[in-house]
């Protein structure tokens, strides 16, 4: 089995509405995303021989993604839950790309350098 990752970072407000604490108010965090991709074999032929996916595949396919609903938003309102837990941006970012990334794995998602989340195809 090969696995690929590509490493990803945005920037992004978030509240937890129902929080009994400190992050029910409007915070950010400078995010670090994990996208991983499994595979038992590799491309055979063409341009992409001996890859799983050209990793510049991957950075046209997950950018846009980021730009339009995560860097620099304001995660409630972008993807519209007034619980954006670094579970919930986890599980929105898998659903988002898997009907986009063939082998879509697993996503990590860092909220800061020691939080962070991964939801896995299971
Ligand atoms: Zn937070």
């Amino acid at each position: 089995m090969y696995e690929l990752e590509k490493i990803f970072h945005f920037e992004a407000a978030h509240s937890l509405k129902h929080h009994d604490g400190k992050c029910q108010n409007i915070h950010g965090h400078s995010y670090v995303l994990h996208v991983v991709i499994r595979s038992k074999d590799l491309q055979t032929s063409g341009p992409k021989v001996n890859m799983i996916m050209d990793f510049q595949d991957v950075n046209n396919i997950v950018k846009p993604m980021i730009q339009k609903y995560l860097d620099h938003h304001f995660l409630n309102e972008t993807l519209q839950s007034d619980s954006t837990t670094v579970e919930f941006v986890c599980k929105w970012i898998f659903d988002y790309l898997d009907p986009l990334i063939a082998g879509l794995y697993a996503i990590t998602l860092y909220e800061t350098a020691s939080a962070k989340a991964t939801y896995i195809r299971h």
